[in-house]
């Protein structure tokens, strides 16, 4: 019978949270949902120096934050825990000391610079180094003698020399290594750690994991993998190595390339569907030219047969433009709570807010939409609703609030709002379009001074609704002040 399908992310907590670690786990929580199996999140902690609790919050919460929820593993819990490695060391132990027992292990108490001696001997003979066996067969009196030296053992596994070790791995086809090029590996260091790779062997066997999905970087380890399965008598999973995630200069993506953590991301005001679409992306080809997908979309049509063995290049633009289709969709509630930190943070209000004032703000939130790809991006735009104006620098744009035409149209229109009583945007636009009339003068020669007035642009949202927005006092006082 066919075993459940069940996948596991297994991030390794020693930093923050990256992007790329994002699709990891996207891809295998999409084919989790897919199928209708179990998705398992589990923690990689063994490398005790670099692992932080720190980076395994940031972790969970960035996976939550994601919308992707795991079935299995810490926190929620089930059946085949703990679920974080430093909590299953008996297992790893117990596991190696039936090894030991069937003599498919054996200590080794190399030092490392006989280690390192060897190494360069095959080196200088040409050949790739591996392990050369010095203590695959120590005699009971030699492991002695060695243990009266002081000497502490690691355990390594006995690994074939002959043969391969060869899978058909979902994104890359049949892949092969030869045994030869292996060598008796380290299964456990002599503090009683065992390596990552007999960890992650052992958590998923134990876990009942029937596919393994995870980066490329992993794919030369995964024969070592296959040699410790062998060696312990459990079954292989499918394996499935997704690409490198890329800078667009196409070196491997990094903080030269600008944010790489997903906290990053949410600080900046991205909107977690957006991400998840985005990064849905990241080597996965949809069927047609469709490009905006909502998560019950990408869980129907997602599948590993579409994804690309390629390197993927982190395109910002592309991210920005799927975000920006899902910040269409937010009321404006939804924008101005997305937004509003960052109003606070640049100081331009503080809290808690009027009712008046937070009606206001939601307007001006929501006029400044069509220009916010990502939350943060308010700041720059929402500026002038609290700034002065900076003087103009581009002499095109003082010629023309030079000209005779627009100083007059200027101060006439600044009389006029006065006269306002109900300062909104239909009065405003009124007034407009009747001293267009009056002076006659048409779009652009009205349009571009007072724009450039109040904004120092010639181009932006609904001016009407800005002079609306920013009220009579500060309209008045731009006006004239462009007149000075
Ligand atoms: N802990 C490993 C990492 O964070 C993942 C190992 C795996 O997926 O097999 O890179």
């Amino acid at each position: 019978m066919e075993k459940p399908f069940k996948v596991r992310f297994a991030p390794s907590p020693t930093g923050p949270f990256h992007i790329g670690g994002a699709r990891s786990a996207l891809f295998n929580w999409l084919l989790a949902r897919h199928k209708k199996g179990t998705f398992l999140v589990r923690i990689e902690d063994t490398d005790l120096a670099r692992s932080t609790k720190e980076s395994e919050e940031n972790i969970k919460s960035a996976l939550q934050w994601l919308g992707m929820n795991w079935d299995e593993g810490i926190d929620v819990g089930g059946e085949n825990g703990p679920y974080r490695q430093t909590e299953r060391l008996e297992i790893y132990q117990n596991e190696i000391e039936r090894l030991l027992s069937e003599d498919k292990a054996y200590y080794c108490y190399c030092s490392a610079e006989e280690l390192e001696k060897s190494r360069n001997e095959q080196l200088k003979e040409g050949k790739t180094p591996i392990y050369d066996g010095h203590c695959s067969h120590l005699t009971v009196e030699e492991a002695q003698a060695y243990e009266k030296e002081g000497r502490k053992p690691v355990i390594r596994l006995r690994v074939p020399t002959e043969g391969t070790f060869a899978f058909d791995d979902m994104v890359r086809g049949h892949v092969e290594f030869q045994c030869a090029g292996v060598g008796d590996f380290i299964i456990m260091k002599s503090d009683h750690i065992p390596v990552y790779n007999f960890a992650v062997v052992v958590d998923d066997a134990y876990m009942k994991i029937t596919h393994v999905i995870r980066a490329e970087e992993h794919l030369s380890n995964t024969p070592r993998q296959i040699a410790i399965y062998q060696a312990l008598g459990y079954d292989i999973p499918v394996f499935g190595h997704i690409s490198l995630i890329l800078g667009s200069d196409h070196k491997k993506m990094s903080k030269r390339h600008g944010a790489t953590s997903v906290d990053e991301y949410k600080k900046m005001g991205y909107l977690p569907d957006a991400i998840v679409n985005y990064l849905a992306l990241l080597g996965w080809s949809p069927k047609g030219e469709q490009e905006i997908f909502s998560r019950e979309e990408l869980i129907e049509q997602f599948s590993m047969k579409r994804v690309s063995a390629n390197d993927a290049v982190f395109d910002i633009e592309k991210l920005n433009w799927i975000n920006f289709q899902y910040m269409k969709k937010l009321s404006p509630e939804e924008l101005l709570e997305l937004t509003l930190p960052f109003i606070v943070h640049a100081g331009y209000i503080s809290l808690p807010l009027s009712k008046e004032k937070e009606d206001w703000l939601k307007e001006v939130v929501w006029y400044l939409r069509e220009r916010l790809y990502y939350g943060s991006q308010v700041v720059e735009q929402i500026k002038m609703f609290f700034e002065e104006l900076p003087p103009l620098t581009d002499d095109a744009y003082i010629e023309i609030l030079k000209q005779e035409t627009s100083k007059q149209f200027i101060s006439a229109f600044a009389e006029r709002l006065e006269q306002l009583d109900t300062f909104d945007e239909v009065a405003v636009k009124n007034c407009f379009t009747e001293l267009m009339k009056e002076i006659g003068i048409k779009g652009k020669a009205a349009f571009e001074p007072v724009r450039l007035a109040l904004t120092g642009e010639t181009h932006g949202p609904g001016l009407y609704t800005m002079i609306a927005l920013f009220g009579k006092e500060k309209t008045i006082h731009l006006l004239k002040q462009s007149l000075l």
